[in-house]
Order: structure tokens, then C-alpha cells, then sequence
């Protein structure tokens, strides 16, 4: 009898795994191996919050594959050389992983083949795991890769996917093969104190009761700050605990406006995935350089740290940065918000508030959160570079009654609608007995600062 190790990264389900799925014809005996690789710490991948909700996700992957029989192997170490002393122990003749299109997962891979070829192991890789469309299977005439999103989404759509699998029935796994203790969230530090639970079983029940509950006011309220009523999946997706592929099934077996809202945001991970595997380069350089010549010193670093901290005068803009740093996730509009803020209004690097904002997110996502940067900074694949958001008037329109500024930002929370955007606007005694900072710029200023940079006037 041949046996296979099935070499999970970011993909920590049962459910429409290809890999597994694929290890398990013919009724092999398999391995669940996950290697824990000091080289994703290395290139900058794990962050506590991040680690927090990884140690979550193997903990129910283990129990899930304990309910059909099996359990997860865990190993520390380089991943080629981990997988190949797995391979010898349980003397496995194949590999199955998901195929990664970025350049950590190719290289991964690379090195891994190498292992396994002197082995006489072969390594099966399985696409459509991380993504719904992988990356490079639709391209432009004339290019490797769509930078405009509208024909992207237009051929994404068109693209016929697999019907999801089901979890397996059973498995078997060598009985003698050595496991680490499975990580968990004790003895880590800096994790944020509102971060969410991962594991497949909590994305399972998410997506459904965010289908039942949201699905159908998602198009229409997206956008609201304190509604909250996006799905808060991104995680999920990021670890792999829910497939993309399943989930669009699923969107599109619920239908509506609602439901098609949110499948055209989910091709937006998509499309950002096939950009950085077409030019990796772009996850520290300009896409579309602008000529920018952003602040540095020590006032731009002053700013910097006033925008990480959330103290800088404007209450959306802070509001936002304190539900990452108490959640380890933001809603999308106060990403927009503060990314805009950041690198147009105080006009500092994108790579910054990029850092930043990975050292925190429990989704950060390396092609997600470059590109969505970039694209807020107008660097990358956005028609308008140069649009800017006002945070007043975001603020406003996005948290009208001010509800989301008086969650994140207590010193505030006696202010009602329109005032708790524009404290400054307060008379002097009343303005006193807030204990909230000045704007770190007017808005005008900022503005000018930016447009003269980009030298459109
Ligand atoms: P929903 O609105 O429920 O959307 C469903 C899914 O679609 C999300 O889970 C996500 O996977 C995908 N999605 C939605 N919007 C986008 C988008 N603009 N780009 C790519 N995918 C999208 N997303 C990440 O997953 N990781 C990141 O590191 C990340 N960094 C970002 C940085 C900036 C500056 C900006 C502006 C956006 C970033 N996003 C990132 C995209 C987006 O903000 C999040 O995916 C979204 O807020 C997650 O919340 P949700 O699951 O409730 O989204």
C-alpha cells in the first residue's frame, strides 16, 4: 500500500481540499503534515496576531482529522527538510500540497521538489486551493496579467469552477509517526485582545450565519462603519480555513444583489493574487511609479507614529486605526480611509502603512495588502491615482451618526453625529473638556502638499 503526505500551509481544512482529496484515491494511508518554517518568520510573514489565529486553525484541523480517524503531524523546522525526514519515516512515495504562486510559495515548492527527487517522493502540486481562479489561468492579449479589475472580474465570472468537495468520510494514518505539541495562544505576546477565534469549524458557522443575516443588505451596506455587516471572512480566506472556491459557490446558490456584491469583492483577492505572482516585485516597489519623493525625518516619523497610534486629530481616521490595533482587523472603508490618509494627506511611504498594517492584521496578506496599498497611494493598478479621500467628509458619509468614532474613540463619546467628525469645530471652553488631539494638518495643506508632489497644478 502507498503512502502519501499531504502537506497543509494555508489551506487548514478538510472541506474541497484538493491535495487531500487527491492523497486519499485508492484508500492510501496519508500523512497531515504541517511544518511550522522558521523562514516564514524570517521573510516577515508572522505576527502575533496572525500566529494566534494559526495556532487556533491547527487545533481544529487536528480535531477534525481525529473525527475522521487521522490526526495532524507538526513539525519545526526548514520545510524541505522536514517534509523529506516525514517522508522517510513513513517511507511515502507521494507529496500532495497546494500549488503557491508567490515567490516564498515557489520557492518552497522548488526547493521541496529537489528533496523529494533524491528521495525517488514525487510532489503532486493542486491548484484552485488558495484562490477560486489561480493566478495566470486568465491573462489579456498581450500581457501575463490583468492590471484593470472590470475585464478581470468580467472573465473571472465566465470561468467555470469546481463543484466543491465534501470533507472525507475516514483516513488512516501511521500510527508511529512523531508530532509536536500543536501551538497555542498562550505565551504569545502583542496579540491583540479582540482578535477573532480561527478554525475551519468558526469560518464554517461565520459564512453561514453571514449568509443568513447580511448576504442581502451587503450591497447596500458595505460601506457602513458601524453597521458592520461585511463577513469578516478575510481571515478565513487567508488561512485557507474556508475554500475561495466553495465560498462563491455558496454566494451564488444564495443569489441576490447582496450575494453578487460581495462575489465581486471576493474576485478582487483574485485579482490582486494574479498581479503579484505576474510582477512579485510589487510587493515593495511601485507598480506604477508617480515620481514620489515621500517626507522622511523626523517629523514624518512623528506623523507616522501619531497615525499608528491613532491620535492623529482626525476621529475617523483614529477610530480605524484603534479597531486594528484592538482587533487585529479594520472594515474595508477605514482602510481606505486611513491608507489615503496616510500617504496622501500626510504624504508619507505606502510601504510604511503597509508594514504597519501587516504587523497587525489577522488577514495581511502580502499580494492584498501591498496592492491594496498601492492602489490607495495611487502607485498601483487604481485609473485615478490621484484621487484623495477627505476624512471629514468619509467620516460623514460612512458613520453619519458617528456611532463608530464614539466606539473606538472614547475621549469623544459625549459628541453626537456630525460634531464627533470636526471636534475642532467646538467652541473653545467645550473643545477643552475633550481630552483629543489638534488635526496633525489641515486638510487644505495637505492637499496642496500632495498636489504640488505630484505636481498637478
Ligand atoms: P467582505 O467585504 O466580506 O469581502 C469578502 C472577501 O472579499 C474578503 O474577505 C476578502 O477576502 C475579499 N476582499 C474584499 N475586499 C477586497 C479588496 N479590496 N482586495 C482584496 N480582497 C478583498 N484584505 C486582505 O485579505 N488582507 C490584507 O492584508 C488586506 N489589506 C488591505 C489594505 C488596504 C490599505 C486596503 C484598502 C484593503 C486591504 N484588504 C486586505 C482588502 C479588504 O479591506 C479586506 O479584505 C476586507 O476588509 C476584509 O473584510 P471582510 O472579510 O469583512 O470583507
Amino acid at each position: 500500500m502507498t503512502i502519501a503526505v499531504v502537506l497543509f500551509t494555508s489551506d487548514l481544512r478538510v472541506h474541497d481540499h484538493p491535495p487531500l482529496r487527491a492523497a486519499l484515491e485508492g484508500g492510501r494511508e496519508i500523512v497531515p503534515l504541517f511544518v511550522r518554517d522558521p523562514a516564514v518568520d524570517r521573510a516577515g510573514f508572522a505576527a502575533p496576531n496572525r500566529l494566534a489565529f494559526l495556532a487556533d486553525c491547527l487545533r481544529d484541523l487536528d480535531a477534525s482529522l481525529r473525527g475522521l480517524g487521522g490526526r495532524l503531524v507538526v513539525r519545526t523546522g526548514d520545510t524541505a527538510a522536514e517534509v523529506h525526514r516525514v517522508v522517510r519515516e513513513a517511507e511515502a512515495d507521494e507529496v500532495h500540497m497546494a500549488g503557491g504562486h508567490a515567490a516564498f510559495a515557489r520557492t518552497r515548492e522548488s526547493g521541496l521538489r529537489r528533496a523529494l527527487e533524491a528521495e525517488g517522493c514525487r510532489l503532486y502540486t493542486h491548484d484552485a486551493v488558495f484562490t477560486a481562479v489561480p493566478p495566470g489561468d486568465l491573462t489579456p492579449q498581450g500581457s501575463d496579467h490583468f492590471a484593470v479589475f472590470t475585464p478581470y472580474f468580467r472573465r473571472w465570472s465566465a470561468e467555470p469552477l469546481r463543484t466543491p468537495w465534501p470533507a472525507p468520510r475516514e483516513l488512516r494514518v501511521p500510527a508511529s509517526l512523531r508530532s509536536e505539541d500543536l501551538p497555542g495562544r498562550a505565551g504569545l505576546s502583542g496579540v491583540s485582545p479582540g482578535l477573532a477565534a480561527g478554525g475551519e469549524g468558526e469560518g464554517r458557522a461565520q459564512l453561514r450565519s453571514w449568509l443568513a443575516r447580511h448576504a442581502a443588505e451587503y450591497e447596500d451596506r458595505h460601506d457602513d462603519l458601524a453597521g458592520d455587516v461585511t463577513s469578516r471572512l478575510s481571515p478565513h480566506l487567508h488561512f485557507g480555513t474556508l475554500s475561495a472556491v466553495e465560498l462563491v459557490h455558496r454566494a451564488r446558490r444564495h443569489g441576490g444583489p447582496g450575494a453578487e456584491a460581495f462575489i465581486r469583492q471576493v474576485c478582487w483577492r483574485d485579482f490582486h493574487q494574479q498581479v503579484l505572482a505576474a510582477r512579485p516585485e510589487s510587493s515593495g516597489t511601485d507598480y506604477r511609479s508617480r515620481g514620489d519623493r515621500w517626507r522622511h525625518g523626523r517629523e514624518a516619523a512623528a506623523d507616522l507614529l501619531a497615525w499608528q497610534e491613532g491620535r492623529t486629530g482626525y476621529p475617523i481616521v483614529d477610530a480605524a486605526m484603534r479597531q486594528l490595533a484592538h482587533e487585529g482587523w479594520m472594515h474595508n472603508r477605514g482602510r481606505l480611509i486611513t491608507a489615503s490618509f496616510l500617504t496622501k494627506t500626510l504624504y508619507l511611504d505606502w510601504r510604511a502603512g503597509a508594514r504597519h498594517f501587516l504587523s497587525l492584521l489577522v488577514d495581511g496578506d502580502v499580494a492584498n495588502n501591498q496592492l491594496n496599498w498601492q492602489w490607495v497611494a495611487g502607485t498601483g493598478t487604481d485609473t485615478r491615482p490621484n484621487r484623495v479621500l477627505n476624512p471629514v467628509l468619509q467620516g460623514r458619509r460612512y458613520d453619519p451618526d458617528g456611532a463608530y468614532v464614539r466606539r473606538w474613540v472614547p475621549e469623544l463619546a459625549g459628541l453626537d453625529g456630525p460634531d464627533v467628525h470636526e471636534p475642532w469645530r467646538l467652541p473653545g471652553l467645550e473643545r477643552a473638556a475633550y481630552d483629543y488631539p489638534d488635526p496633525l494638518i489641515s486638510l487644505p495643506d495637505g492637499l496642496a502638499r500632495f498636489r504640488h508632489a505630484r505636481s498637478l497644478e
